[in-house]
C-alpha cells in the first residue's frame, strides 16, 4: 500500500508545500520512504527529485524544498510490497528520457510487471530498481517514436493488475487509475491549483474541493488548458475496487467512489451485531484505532455500551503494516494497554476489522483477560482474510493467514476468545453500498482476475 500526490497550478505559483502537506495526509499509506518529484518552472523541463526514508517529517527537508519552486509536482509514499524494502524503490521514480523528462508515483501492484521486465531484459533494458513501477518507464523508452503521452498510453495498455499514477510529463500531471479501478484516486481543485490524491484527506488539508474520482480505465492530462480525459484502451470485464480500503487501509475521513470510509466502518459494525449478537456482553469496544468505528456501530445496533478500555500509544506505528514479525510481536505490546478497572468482572466484546495473523487479537485477549474481563468475544467487521492480496497491499502468505490455517472455531480457541464471529462477505458487500461486481473480495474469495486480465502479455 502506498499514497500518490500531485498538484499542478496555472498560475505558475509554487505547489511544492502542497505536495508535501498531501503526504502527510496520506502518511497512514506507507512509513517507509517519502519523496518528491518536480520539473522547473515553466520553461526548462528537468526533473527533479527528494527522496528519504521514513516518515515524510524525516525523508524529506522541508527547508531544502522551500528553496525550490515548481508549478507542478507529484509525491509519494512507500510501504513495500513489490520489489521490498530496498531504498532503490523508493518513489516518485525519474528519468530523462529520449522524448523528455518523466517522473511517476505509483499506488498498487503491476502483476505481469515480471514479464515484462523479462522481455525488455531479454532486449539489453538496465533496470535500476527491483519494483515493478520501473516497468512503466522502460516501457515508454522501448517506443520511442511515440510522444511521451502515447508512449504512457501505449505502456498502460499493457499492465495487468493494480496501478494509481500520479504521472509528470514534462510540464504536464497526469493521473491514471488502471481499469479494474484497484486503488483509490481523486481530483481535487482550489482556485488555479489542481490536484490528485489516493484520498480524499489529502485534498482537505490543502483545502481543496473534490472534484470527481478518476474513473477505473481514466488517464486525466492536466496542464494550462485545463484538464483532458483519456482512456487506457483494456476493457476490463469488470470493477474491482478494493473491499479493503473501505475495511482498513483508508483514512475515516475519506471519501472512495462516494462513500464515506467512516460510514461504511459504521455500518460494519451494525450489520456485525444483527448476525452476531453477543447478548449477554455488558459493553462493546473496539481495538484501537482499526476497530473503533465499527465498534460503535455495533454497540449502537446492539444497544450496548461502547466503552474505550484499550489505549492506544499514540506515537507508535500500525503493527499490520511494519516489516517484520519481530517489530509486530514487539509493537503489539508497546502499542496498547488495556484499562484494568474498566475490565474487571466484565463481559465484553472486543470489535476488530481484521485478523490477519491472528498476533494481535490474541495478545490483546490475553492482556484484557490478565485485567480480570469475565469473557471476552471477538467480532470481525470483515470476513476471515483466506488468501494473499496480489494487488498492492502486504498480506502473507497463505500458511501465514490465520483463517486459511484455522477454520473458525478452532482459530477461536487459538486467540483464546470467549466466541469469535465474521461479517460474510455478503453483509460487507451492502455495508460498503457498492454493486457486489464493482469490488475486489479476492483476499476473503479467493477470486482474483482471470486468464488474460491477470498475467498475460502481449507486446
Ligand atoms: S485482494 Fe483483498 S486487499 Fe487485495 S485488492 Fe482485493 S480486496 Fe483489496
Amino acid at each position: 500500500m502506498c499514497g500518490v500526490f500531485g498538484a499542478f497550478s496555472k498560475d505558475g505559483n509554487s505547489v511544492l508545500e502542497d505536495v508535501y502537506l498531501g503526504l502527510y495526509a496520506l502518511q497512514h499509506r506507507g512509513q517507509e520512504t517519502a519523496g518528491i518529484a518536480w520539473t522547473d518552472l515553466f520553461g526548462n523541463k528537468n526533473v527533479h527529485a527528494m527522496r528519504g526514508s521514513g516518515l515524510v517529517h524525516t525523508a524529506l527537508d522541508q527547508k531544502a524544498l522551500s528553496s525550490n519552486t515548481a508549478n507542478v509536482a507529484i509525491g509519494h509514499v512507500r510501504y513495500s510490497t513489490a520489489g521490498g524494502s530496498d531504498f532503490s524503490n523508493a518513489q516518485p521514480i525519474i528519468a530523462n528520457y529520449a522524448r523528455g523528462s518523466v517522473a511517476i508515483a505509483h499506488n498498487g501492484n503491476i502483476t505481469n510487471a515480471t514479464a515484462i521486465r523479462n522481455f525488455l531484459e531479454n532486449r539489453g533494458a538496465i533496470f535500476q530498481s527491483t519494483g515493478d513501477t520501473e516497468t512503466i518507464l522502460h516501457l515508454m523508452a522501448h517506443q520511442s517514436h511515440k510522444p511521451p503521452l502515447d508512449a504512457l498510453v501505449g505502456a498502460l495498455r499493457l499492465l495487468r493488475g493494480a496501478y494509481s499514477l500520479a504521472v509528470l510529463l514534462g510540464n504536464r500531471l497526469i493521473a491514471a487509475r488502471d481499469p479494474w479501478g484497484f486503488r483509490p484516486l481523486i481530483i481535487g481543485q482550489r482556485g488555479e491549483v489542481t490536484y490528485v490524491a489516493s484520498e480524499s484527506c489529502a485534498l482537505d488539508i490543502v483545502g481543496a474541493e473534490i472534484i470527481r474520482d478518476v474513473k477505473p480505465g481514466e488517464i486525466l492530462v492536466i496542464d494550462e488548458k485545463g484538464m483532458k480525459s483519456l482512456k487506457i484502451p483494456v476493457t476490463p470485464r469488470r470493477k474491482h475496487l478494493c473491499a479493503f480500503e473501505y475495511v482498513y487501509f483508508a483514512r475515516p475521513d475519506s471519501l472512495i467512489d462516494g462513500r464515506s470510509v467512516y460510514g461504511v466502518r459504521k455500518a460494519l459494525g451494525c450489520y456485525l451485531a444483527k448476525s452476531s449478537p453477543c447478548g449477554k456482553a455488558d459493553m462493546a469496544t473496539g481495538l484501537p484505532d482499526s476497530g473503533t468505528i465499527s465498534a460503535i456501530g455495533y454497540a449502537e445496533a446492539s444497544e450496548l455500551p461502547y466503552e474505550k478500555v484499550i489505549v492506544r500509544n499514540r506515537y507508535v506505528g500500525r503493527t499490520f503494516i511494519e516489516p517484520t514479525q519481530r517489530v509486530r510481536d514487539l509493537g503489539v505490546k508497546i502499542k496498547l494497554n488495556p484499562i484494568g478497572k474498566m475490565i474487571d468482572g466484565k463481559r465484553i466484546v472486543v470489535v476488530d476489522d481484521s485478523i490477519v495473523r491472528g498476533t494481535t487479537v490474541q495478545r490483546v485477549i490475553s492482556m484484557i483477560r490478565d485485567s480480570g474481563a469475565d469473557e471476552v468475544h471477538v467480532r470481525i467487521a470483515s470476513p476471515p482474510v483466506r488468501f494473499p492480496c496480489y494487488y498492492g497491499i502486504d498480506t502473507p502468505t497463505c500458511e501465514e493467514l490465520a483463517a486459511a490455517r484455522m477454520d473458525t472455531e478452532t482459530l477461536c480457541r487459538n486467540i483464546g476468545a470467549d466466541s469469535l464471529a465474521y461479517i460474510s462477505v455478503e453483509d460487507m458487500t451492502e455495508a460498503i453500498g457498492l454493486p457486489a461486481p464493482d469490488l475486489c473480495t479476492a483476499c476473503f474469495t479467493g477470486e482474483y482476475l482471470q486468464g488474460g486480465e491477470d498475467y498475460e502479455m502481449d507486446l
